[in-house]
């Protein structure tokens, strides 16, 4: 399968993927090593409509705006080892957001302080 052909197939079709410092160093300091596979990995998760942790109303919205063509926001956690304050797997302190502007021009994964 081309790549061009996996885009077509993604709920979002990626173009400038992009991450803050901040939250980089959020993956780092949970993930270790293995940070960028993380990030990939939550990067493929938006693209592939899997919202997180958004309430019913955010993930209503961005199912609209896979048709609509609005901005899409998707919420994930990223606690680092021995945070023990996530919650239903979801942890205030620590999470980012990845959000995909209304044109698709990109798709950045931020700290919701840094937005
Ligand atoms: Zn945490």
């Amino acid at each position: 399968m081309k790549s061009r052909d996996i885009q077509d197939h993604l709920p979002i079709a990626p173009r400038q993927i992009v991450t803050t410092h901040g939250a980089l160093e959020l993956a780092k300091q949970s993930y270790g090593p293995a940070y960028l596979i993380a990030v990939l990995m939550l990067f493929r998760r938006h693209l592939n409509g899997d919202w997180g942790h958004v309430d019913n109303f955010d993930s209503r919205s961005n199912d609209d705006a896979l048709i609509s063509g609005y901005r899409i926001l998707a919420a994930y956690t990223l606690c680092p080892i021995g945070c023990g304050r996530a919650v239903n797997g979801a942890c205030e302190p620590h999470k980012v957001w990845i959000i995909t502007e209304a044109d698709r021009s990109a798709t950045t994964m931020l700290l919701p302080s840094e937005y």
